[in-house]
């Protein structure tokens, strides 16, 4: 069994959702889908739940109504017969009725969490109703009937695959299933979602949970790139990245693949491959358990860093002390990007400022601490073997004119990455990319 997992711009056209269901019944695998919300609609979502908040009902219901509209519309486009297009305003009004109620009741968090679960549950329903109108035979598995997270919050594969497997057993006839990505429920029971961008991580969790035979993620780009299209005028897809190499795109910058989506397929070694809904033939990029060749890869870089100082002469020959430091972070839950150290001093960088003037208070205990906002870091991917001599010669070699604050190599051999200010980000990549890639 394969899992296929479509993003929001690959079903948020009525003539997009069409091509996705040729894509998966070009062949006979079966198969499970993922759908997101059709693109836009998670953001509506939001929106709603935050005139709500604020108790701007009116606000609220005039989303609600946009929102509303939108669907009227894309169903017409949608569907060739009045009998599906009927079924499907009637599924669809009653998403809309439960929005509306959510004007009436008192508004809380899990009750936001409802209203986020909707985007999804809108667009897998049309698109079975879709697929049953060109008779296509299919069975949409609700993902709230096996997505578990724990009292972590984090995804409970073991019990995820417990349940799904038991699903999947009565249903032996069926060979393509539909699903939703981003939405799950939580340990209470109560409707959650795996945050923003997490039906990739859906994609992941299902295929490991099953066992897939492979994991494709489509969206409407052809793989991860070896540096930001945004950015550079020149960049080309990445043919072939191991989970590590992968793993540290995703999480500095390559928005293709939600970060924490790797891991359930590592885990369990199973192939992912990133593909274009625009471009169903081109290669795209296969991340799997083989080795890359000992290159460098790809750029990426990270915005809205912060860098953080904390001198102390307590640190000279003590032991203990970096515990002492990293124990504040824990305490306010805020994950450490970067460190480096000097013998009194170490350096870290955080990209989550909500508890920031709360970490500075505690860390002054220890020392003079500076602070130093909107960095970026740059991060080179590869695969470095240290036998292999001049990779950080030629980093260093490209950027001569950037102003670097911090430098971490060896932490793994996937990754070395340089801190630098936001406006010197651009000639950075640029710099590497006509040094690294001759582009
Ligand atoms: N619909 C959700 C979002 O927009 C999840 C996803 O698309 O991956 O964040
Ligand atoms: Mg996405």
């Amino acid at each position: 069994m394969q899992v296929l997992k479509f993003g929001g711009t690959s079903v948020g056209k009525p003539e997009r959702m069409h091509q996705v269901a040729q894509l998966i019944t070009k062949d006979e695998h079966s198969k499970i889908v993922v759908l997101s919300a059709l693109s836009g609609t998670t953001n509506a979502l939001v929106s709603i739940g935050e005139s709500l908040a604020k108790s701007d009902k009116e606000e609220a219901k005039s989303k609600i109504q946009a929102l509303r509209e939108h669907y009227a519309t894309f169903i017409e486009a949608l569907f060739s017969t009045s009998e599906k297009a009927q079924e499907a305003q009637k599924m669809i009004d009653e998403h809309f009725e439960f929005l509306l109620i959510t004007l009436k009741i008192s508004f809380n968090e899990a009750l936001n969490r409802d209203i986020l679960a909707q985007g999804e549950l809108m667009s897998t329903k049309l698109f079975t109703l879709y697929l049953e109108e060109i008779g296509v035979s299919a069975k949409l598995l609700p993902a709230l009937e096996f997505m578990r997270t724990n009292e972590e919050e984090e995804p409970d594969l073991d019990l995820i695959s417990e349940k799904l497997k038991a699903i999947l057993v009565k249903e032996n006839d069926a060979t393509i299933f539909i699903t939703q990505g981003y939405i799950c429920k939580n340990h209470k029971g109560e409707i959650d979602n795996l945050q923003r961008g997490g039906s990739d991580y859906t994609a992941s969790l299902v295929g490991a949970a099953i066992n897939a035979t492979e994991i494709q993620i489509w969206t409407d780009i052809d793989g991860m790139h070896n540096n930001d299209p945004r950015v550079v005028d020149k960049t080309f897809p990445i043919a072939e990245l191991s989970f590590d190499e992968a793993a540290e795109l995703a999480y500095f910058g390559a928005k293709i693949l939600h970060p924490a989506s790797i891991w359930p397929a590592q885990k369990m070694g199973i192939t992912v491959r990133l593909l274009n809904t625009m471009q169903p033939e081109a290669k795209g990029t296969v991340i799997s358990t083989a080795t890359t060749s000992d290159d460098v890869k790809a750029l990426a870089a990270k915005d809205g860093i912060t860098a953080i100082k904390i001198k102390s002469s307590r640190m000279l020959l003590a032991y203990g002390f970096l515990r002492k430091v990293f124990e504040i972070f824990e305490k306010y839950k805020t994950p450490i990007d970067m460190i480096t150290t000097s013998e009194v001093a170490v350096s870290v960088t955080i990209d989550d400022n909500t508890y920031l003037n709360k970490i500075l208070t505690e860390l002054e205990k220890f020392g003079t601490v500076e602070v130093d906002k909107n960095q970026t870091i740059i991060c080179v991917v590869g695969n470095f073997v240290a036998e292999r001599k001049g990779v950080v010669n030629n980093i260093f070699e490209a950027l001569t004119s950037i102003p670097i604050r911090m430098i971490s190599y060896g932490g793994s051999r996937h990754n070395i990455s340089l801190l630098t200010d936001e406006g010197s980000k651009v000639e950075a990549l640029k710099k590497l990319n006509t040094h690294l890639f001759d582009l």
